[in-house]
């Protein structure tokens, strides 16, 4: 997956291309930013409720993207901050992290407009935002992002549609080989006595194993012939998964990291799928949000003053709210699904996400954090008010102009509808990870109400 997404060489994101880019009918696929603004001002003002509860910071507030595609979602959130003006002005930078360095681009051209001076820095570009006086940051990849650890930074992150495009790795439980039962039955010596089982080397366990789904090269089903399609010959999938026929060192080590997969391993044939990669960047949101130790008890590292939490960050993806994802990698182009081992590089690749291991990986990384939701999309944005402003829009629409408003209904519709499989209210979730307060305040959106001042 990660090389198929995000290789230097013919990654599918980043390979820059000529005429349209991933997104939009155009495209292969359309997101949320994409359908309606209402979604990233919802959004922008989530994180000013959270500002208003964490005590209305007046300096040192981050702003952080991971994976901000056209840029649309962080263009309609700071347009939305900008008419809060005193949160506006505590932020002291947005942090883009994108791997695309075509996308950096656009996302440059959209934040801060043709006219605005960009400097090219060691970390990729800098420039400032069209709507007010904040510079915005580049970095391709989350290793890059300053830590500012031990500083009092407010970091305020989102991250939509950017954990389905982590790789995963695939595994199968199978029963015990028949080695084994070999290795079992009772020995018995000449004088007819029991003996203990042997020791030996080849010792398997007796209970079921973790077998690694691993990608192989197919065989090609079609030999091109005259008669043969190029549609035919580009969808053979040149891969396919196989079962690893023993042990990997992840099979050995991933699974057993969290108990929520041992008593699936008991049930040979159960699958499972886990992202060390999302369960990385999650628990580098849950550190500069709740910082590394919080116990007073406890030195910091190297000494440095202790981060008091504070900050929140935001998870909008699919993905099933409590259960592991089994079989979901897909592919897709042209707005269709397609093989995950077709046309490599070509091809969109995404697995759901894992909420529940998200949550773990955040509580696990520090114990300055606690997680909220996940909840669907669409009680999150009705939550946020959204039906309020879409009537607003549609208020400002000239009253002959009905394909306008509909336009405007309909794309919200689409954000919150929950019915047929695509339902993206449902099928959409929201997590949130917020400073660790015992859980006695429910942030706007999953169930809590807005603290009010003067913003
Ligand atoms: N959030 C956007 C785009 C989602 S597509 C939207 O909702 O429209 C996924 C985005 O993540 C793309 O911008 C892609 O280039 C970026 N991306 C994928 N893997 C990445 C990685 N490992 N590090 C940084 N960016 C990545």
């Amino acid at each position: 997956m990660r090389q198929c997404l995000t290789s230097t060489q013919g990654g599918y994101y980043t390979t820059t291309r000529k005429k349209s880019d991933q997104f939009g009918r155009k495209g292969d696929f359309i997101t949320s930013p994409e359908i309606s603004q209402v979604f990233g001002e919802l959004v922008g003002i989530w994180f000013v409720t959270e500002w208003m509860a964490q005590g209305k910071k007046s300096n040192g507030v981050q702003l952080i993207e991971f994976g901000p595609g056209r840029g649309t979602l962080m263009d309609d959130m700071l347009r939305t901050i900008a008419t809060f003006k005193v949160f506006a002005k505590s932020i002291e930078g947005v942090y883009l992290v994108e791997a695309s360095e075509g996308l950096r681009e656009s996302q440059k051209r959209v934040l801060c407009g043709n006219e605005k001076e960009t400097i090219k820095t060691e970390v990729g570009w800098r420039c400032v935002s069209k709507y007010f006086d904040v510079p915005v940051m580049w970095v391709e990849d989350i290793n890059l992002l300053p830590k500012d650890e031990g500083k009092e930074k407010m970091p305020f992150i989102i991250a939509h549609e950017f954990f389905d495009a982590l790789p995963i790795h695939a595994f199968e439980s199978v029963a015990p080989s028949p080695a084994h039962q070999e290795s079992t039955t009772q020995l018995i010596d000449p004088t007819g006595k029991t003996l203990p089982p042997r020791e030996s080397s080849t010792k398997v366990n007796p209970t079921p194993q973790w077998r690694e789904l691993l990608v192989t090269t197919a065989p090609k089903r079609i030999t091109p012939s005259r008669l043969s399609t190029q549609k035919e010959i580009e969808s053979t999938p040149d891969f396919q998964l196989v079962h690893s026929k023993s042990s990997t060192p992840t099979s050995l080590l991933l699974p057993e990291s969290s108990p929520r997969y041992q008593a699936l391993k008991l049930h040979p044939g159960s699958s499972i799928e886990i992202s060390p990669d999302s369960s990385r960047h999650i628990a580098d949101f849950a550190r500069r949000i709740g910082g590394t130790s919080t116990i007073p008890s406890q030195p910091s590292p190297n000494n440095a003053p202790r981060k008091p939490p504070s900050g929140a960050a935001l998870i909008i993806d699919y993905g099933p709210s409590s259960t592991i994802p089994v079989n979901s990698l897909r592919g897709i182009k042209s707005h269709a699904r397609v093989s995950p081992f077709s046309e490599p590089g070509l091809v969109d690749l995404s697995a759901d996400v894992d909420f529940t291991a998200l949550a773990e990986a955040a509580c696990n990384a520090s114990p300055g954090v606690e997680v909220w939701g996940p909840v669907e999309q669409g009680g999150f944005l009705r939550e946020m008010g959204g039906e309020m402003r879409v009537r607003q829009l549609v208020k400002g629409v000239k009253i002959e102009d009905e394909e306008k408003k509909k336009v405007i209904e309909g794309a919200w519709r689409r954000l919150v509808e929950k019915g047929g499989p695509q339902g993206m209210g449902r099928i959409y979730k929201v997590l949130a990870v917020l400073p660790e307060g015992g859980g006695r305040r429910a942030p706007v959106g999953f169930g809590g109400g807005v603290l009010v001042g003067d913003v």
